[in-house]
């Protein structure tokens, strides 16, 4: 039996990327690739980002940037999470840029600098309003101007807490915060939009946006038409098909009832692969483009659909099922299982094969 595979097309996030270029007017814009490229593989993804133009790369941690950097030899690639003493050497070996977020981060980069005899290249965070990481309005005011000199500022950035709702007051707000404290750093390229901060206007696009989500499918304007390309789902086979020759029930807790003459296919994808038990019922799976609804509980291995609709020809051992694909895809099924398509992508499990497709380079 053909194994369950995630399906990741990087042409599409190759067209998506040029869309959020298009909207934000052709400045310079980076791609967020962290965990692991939201869990589709960074070693591809971002060489195919690099191909389509793409300059520059943020990931969270040092060693996402360690790895990435076998793969980007000529690009630069920020680490989001910023700089503790001991990843110095790592960061200047591997031609890292730190984002640094607190005074004491600045000084060691600074120091660093110092020692090996040339200023060295980092971004500086700014806190306007999401209290996790960055420098505060208090630590702006209080900074060593004259040790900034020591420092190449190659990108000046903050954050934003409410990108995807447009009319929360919180972007006017980190916006005017943003403008106030960057004017107190040296002159350098600023940036403040993810993926849908860069649909909030020209006035958030600064020098570089910084979309992640977006690449990958995920709607950067929730409530609205998804103006990105899907670029995953999940193909499995059918392992079985039963018919109820009586009214029956499906799966743990006997929760879905089928009637006498019902078809229930079996698939080999469960919790364990991330499709997550909460989304199940009420979420569907596609089998030769039309929809046929997961029924019963998701288990940790498998699910089962009600195929009763579709021809018994169509639906036989072996016959591919795709799921994330349907209308709204992985937004929808996040949705459906209580949460967000970011926290739906990078949990997909590596049971499921990754299958990359790429037809073209640009
Ligand atoms: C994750 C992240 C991004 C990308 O956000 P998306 O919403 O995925 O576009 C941009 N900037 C920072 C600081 C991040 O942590």
């Amino acid at each position: 039996m053909p194994e369950a595979a995630l399906i990741i097309d990087l042409d599409a996030i190759a067209r998506n990327y040029a869309t959020i270029r298009a909207v934000a007017g052709d400045r310079p814009v980076a791609a967020v690739v962290k965990a692991n490229a939201y869990g589709l593989g960074a070693d591809r993804v971002a060489p195919r980002l690099r191909a389509a133009g793409c300059e520059q790369f943020f990931v969270a941690k040092l060693v996402e940037g360690v790895a990435l950097r076998r793969h980007l030899q000529d690009a630069t690639i920020y680490v989001l999470e910023g700089l503790a003493a001991v990843e110095i050497d790592e960061f200047v070996a591997c031609g890292l840029r730190p984002v640094l977020g607190t005074p004491g981060e600045i000084e060691l980069w600074a120091a660093a600098g110092d020692r090996l005899g040339r200023r060295l290249p980092a971004a500086i965070h700014l806190d306007t309003g999401m209290c996790r990481l960055g420098l505060s309005s208090a630590e702006v005011a209080g900074l060593d101007r004259g040790r900034l000199r020591s420092i190449d500022l190659t990108l000046v950035m903050s954050h934003l807490a409410c990108a995807e709702d447009p009319g929360h007051p919180m972007n006017a707000r980190q916006l005017a915060l943003f403008l106030e404290l960057s004017q107190k750093l040296p002159p350098a390229p600023r940036s403040l939009a993810n993926a849908s901060g860069t649909f909030l206007g020209p006035a958030f696009h600064f020098d570089l946006l910084r979309p992640g989500a977006a690449l990958y499918g995920i709607n950067p304007t929730p409530g609205r038409p998804n103006p990105m390309q899907p670029v995953v789902r999940i193909r499995a086979p059918v392992l079985r098909v039963h018919r109820l020759d009586a009214p029956g029930t499906v799966g743990y807790g006997a929760a879905h009832a089928a009637e006498k003459g019902a078809r229930i296919a079996t698939v080999g994808v469960g919790y364990a692969d991330g499709y997550m038990r909460s989304a199940g019922a009420g979420t569907f799976g596609l089998i030769a483009g039309r929809e046929v609804p997961i029924v019963g509980r998701v288990s940790m291995d498998l699910m089962t659909l009600d195929v009763s609709a579709l021809d018994e020809h169509q639906v036989e051992v072996g016959t591919p099922v795709e799921l994330l694909a349907g209308p709204g895809g992985i937004d929808a099924v996040a949705e459906a299982g209580g949460t967000i398509g970011y926290e739906l992508l990078t949990r997909l499990g590596h049971r499921l094969r990754r299958i990359h497709l790429e037809s073209q380079r640009a």
